[in-house]
């Protein structure tokens, strides 16, 4: 198993690209991936990379080599993956409330389509027939937890067909002739009770007969990683071993061999990064001592929008007196990344790191308060490469209308 970066490694890399900045440690990504293959060894199974968790094209052109598969939101996430070296068959659509044009483009672009909405299915099944296959995203309405949520009163998700729109959906296929190669699930993300993927494949087989040229399907992802120590991790060996058992009672039962397709984002690429920032100040108020780091949530917003934990060392001084802080950013707006955090004693100057970086680090940062966003570095055996400069002024004007 690969193991998390030193305290010495992360200050090198501090040194030389400065901070704030990403770093992604490449072979903990193939670390992840051998891991997926070995839980699924006994399935006929695909692993598409969910890149909007992380889409450096260097990031994805280190996927592509270690042979995973790559799903996709958006046309350009799909441009990205071709760039990157992705052959088409290997990349996986998946938009949510796209224009049809966009649909028409990717189409072009010759890549599998999934389709979650009624309307997209009748306008594709009328352009294009059963010229070219698709998949349909279903929402089998299951809660975590493992419960099915059958009735109909209760369908929240924008997200996929409702599995009870399934008249509706043989009427489309039957009427336009389409070839169905497909269906999809994908439930939600951090899931750690496996009877929700479980119970969706249950779904799944049941509507399977509706599709008579069906190939594969995809239980997408939510797989969970550990964020602090005691945090449960998704048990993906028992999962794989319950998927292959189900697809080879189905296989039985029906005589057909499909495979099973999955789209990990967080799991790939969570670990592998890592955030580290400087300092800045701080802070004792009557209540707390805060520290004010050169960030904030234009930089790494999980903790603010999803209350969730990351994981901080003072790479700095790991052997001073531990003190309760604050962790909190210079952006003006309450940007707090740890209330009640204790860390090594924190000087002004001090480097600090947040773990599990990787996936929705990066990708959902911002110029906001007009700040600039932070630079990204690779390491790939021992070598630590810059693949994003940070942002300079000029950049923040990129696009802007200036008489
Ligand atoms: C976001 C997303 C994923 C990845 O989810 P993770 O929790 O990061 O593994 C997979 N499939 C689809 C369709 C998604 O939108």
């Amino acid at each position: 198993m690969v193991k998390n970066l030193t305290h010495q490694q992360l200050i090198d890399i501090a040194n030389e690209f400065g901070t704030p900045v990403y770093v992604y440690h490449a072979e903990r990504i193939a670390d992840q991936y051998k891991k997926l293959q070995k839980a699924f060894k006994n399935s006929n199974v695909r692993f598409f990379y969910a890149c909007k968790s992380l889409t450096n094209i260097n990031i994805l052109k280190y996927v592509q080599s270690i042979g995973a598969n790559l799903d996709c939101v958006s046309v350009n996430e799909v441009r990205l993956g071709l760039m990157a070296g992705f052959d088409k068959q290997n990349i996986l659509y998946t938009p949510n409330c796209v224009d049809f044009n966009e649909i028409v483009e990717v189409k072009e672009l010759g890549v599998n389509i999934n389709i979650d909405n009624i309307s997209i299915l009748e306008q594709f099944g009328n352009k294009y027939g059963n010229s070219y296959p698709v998949c349909i995203r279903l929402n089998p309405h299951i809660m975590a937890g493992g419960n099915y949520k059958i009735s109909t009163g209760h369908i929240d998700s924008k997200f996929g067909i409702s599995i009870h729109q399934m008249r509706h959906i043989e009427r489309i296929v039957k009427t336009t002739n389409l070839n169905v190669t497909g269906i999809h699930m994908h439930t939600g993300s951090e899931i750690k009770d496996i009877r929700v993927f479980l119970e969706g494949l249950d779904v799944m087989f049941n509507t399977a007969s509706h599709f008579p040229n069906l190939q594969f399907i995809d239980l997408g992802s939510g797989f969970k990683v550990p964020y602090q120590t005691g945090d449960a991790e998704t048990d993906i060996t028992t999962l794989g071993e319950k998927v292959a058992l189900a697809f080879a009672d189905f296989e039985k039962e029906t005589g057909k061999k499909l495979q099973v397709w999955f789209e990990p984002g967080k799991y790939l690429v969570s670990q592998a990064g890592y955030f580290i920032v400087k300092a800045n100040v701080i802070k004792q108020t009557p209540a707390a001592v805060f520290v004010g780091v050169n960030s904030g949530f234009n930089h790494l917003i999980r903790p603010m929008m999803y209350d969730s934990y990351h994981h901080i060392d003072n790479i700095s001084n790991p052997t001073g007196a531990e003190r309760i802080y604050n962790v909190v950013g210079n952006i003006c707006e309450t940007d707090t990344f740890a209330w009640d955090r204790k860390l090594h004693e924190v000087r002004e100057g001090d480097l600090l790191v947040f773990y599990n970086a990787g996936a929705y680090g990066f990708e959902m940062s911002s110029n906001f308060n007009s700040r600039l966003k932070p630079a990204e570095v690779l390491l790939v055996n021992g070598k630590a490469k810059l693949i994003r400069k940070r942002d300079v002024f000029e950049d923040l004007l990129r696009n802007q209308l200036v008489d």
